[in-house]
């Protein structure tokens, strides 16, 4: 069987419609032989996942953690770390994954507080009933204002009048070279989620790549649904100038999104390069 390596998936532990034992199911019957669990700030669907891996489908445990980098005076660029196979149990990584939920939860208190007091009718109560005990997300209130009738889709609810920026609250994220720091301290291999999608708001330069390649980055994710056959291009150009790992995976969010599990892979020889890099907790099957 050929190797069919998915490093980026999201669970209802954050904002994916699939449960971690359905992904792992869905994972495998999309002929996955490797499938992260990566959800936002959390480990809390590692336990659910492990438990109903399917034989035949390694899995890799790991997050997608919420970050920023200050280097641009007076405006900070949000971006996402994937974290493979740390410690969940080294307490100083564990205690800022606590925190970026509990922000979450803070912050979209604050989102559903502000589109209430427009006369929207949804509450924090519907909104947390959706992520029902996972890391809240601007999904979860996308849900809610599905619901009330106001949009059609996720995606429209991402919109500029809605949460893409009328409403958007920003969330308090850690300092990208933190994160990197915990993550190695906790055994974990980082690779930067999405770096060049630009759709998503300002991308960072590559002075920053190369800072966090000096700090013991293991790689960039090029292969991605956000990422234009140029940007793709440019990243593996970036990776190989720094000595940089490329993934590619799916993000896949259930149908949060449109992307299919498998969309994007990664290569054999990469994955097997991050597996000999991390130290907290092995790969299962
Ligand atoms: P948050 O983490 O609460 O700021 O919400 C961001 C999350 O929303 C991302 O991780 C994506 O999963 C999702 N998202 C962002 N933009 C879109 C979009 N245009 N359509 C659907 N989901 C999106
Ligand atoms: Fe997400
Ligand atoms: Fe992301
Ligand atoms: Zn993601």
């Amino acid at each position: 069987m050929s190797a069919r390596i998915d490093l980026h998936c999201h669970s209802t532990a954050s904002d994916g419609t699939l449960t971690p034992a359905q992904l792992v199911r869905a994972g495998a019957a999309a002929g996955l032989t490797v499938m992260a669990i990566t959800d936002h700030d959390t480990t809390g669907g590692w336990a659910e996942a492990e438990a109903a891996r399917p034989t035949g489908l390694t899995l890799v445990r790991g997050a997608e953690l919420s970050c920023i980098w200050h280097g641009a005076p007076g405006w900070p660029i949000a971006l996402h770390l994937l974290a493979y196979l740390f410690d969940p149990a080294e307490p100083v990584l564990a205690g800022k994954l606590a925190r970026l939920r509990e922000n979450r939860a803070r912050r979209g208190e604050r989102i559903v507080d502000n589109l209430r007091a427009d006369g929207v009718p949804i509450s924090w109560d519907e909104v947390a009933g959706y992520a029902a005990g996972g890391s809240v997300g601007r999904p979860h209130i996308a849900q809610a204002l599905i619901r009330a009738g106001l949009v059609a889709t996720t995606a429209e609810a991402f919109a500029s009048e809605w949460l893409g920026a009328r409403y958007l609250v920003p969330k308090e994220d850690l300092d990208v070279f933190d994160a990197l720091r915990g993550i190695r301290a906790a055994g974990g291999v980082a690779v930067f989620a999405h770096p060049r999608a630009s759709k998503r708001g300002r991308v960072v330069s590559d002075e920053l790549i190369e800072a966090l390649a000096d700090e013991g980055l293991f790689g960039l994710e090029a292969d991605h649904e956000d990422h234009s056959p140029a940007e793709r291009a440019q990243i593996r150009a970036l990776a190989e100038r720094l000595g940089l790992a490329v993934t590619g995976s799916s993000d896949f969010h259930g149908t949060h999104k449109t992307v299919a599990l498998g969309a994007f892979l990664t290569a054999p020889e990469t994955f097997e390069k991050l597996v000999s890099a991390a130290t907290g907790v092995p790969v299962l099957g």
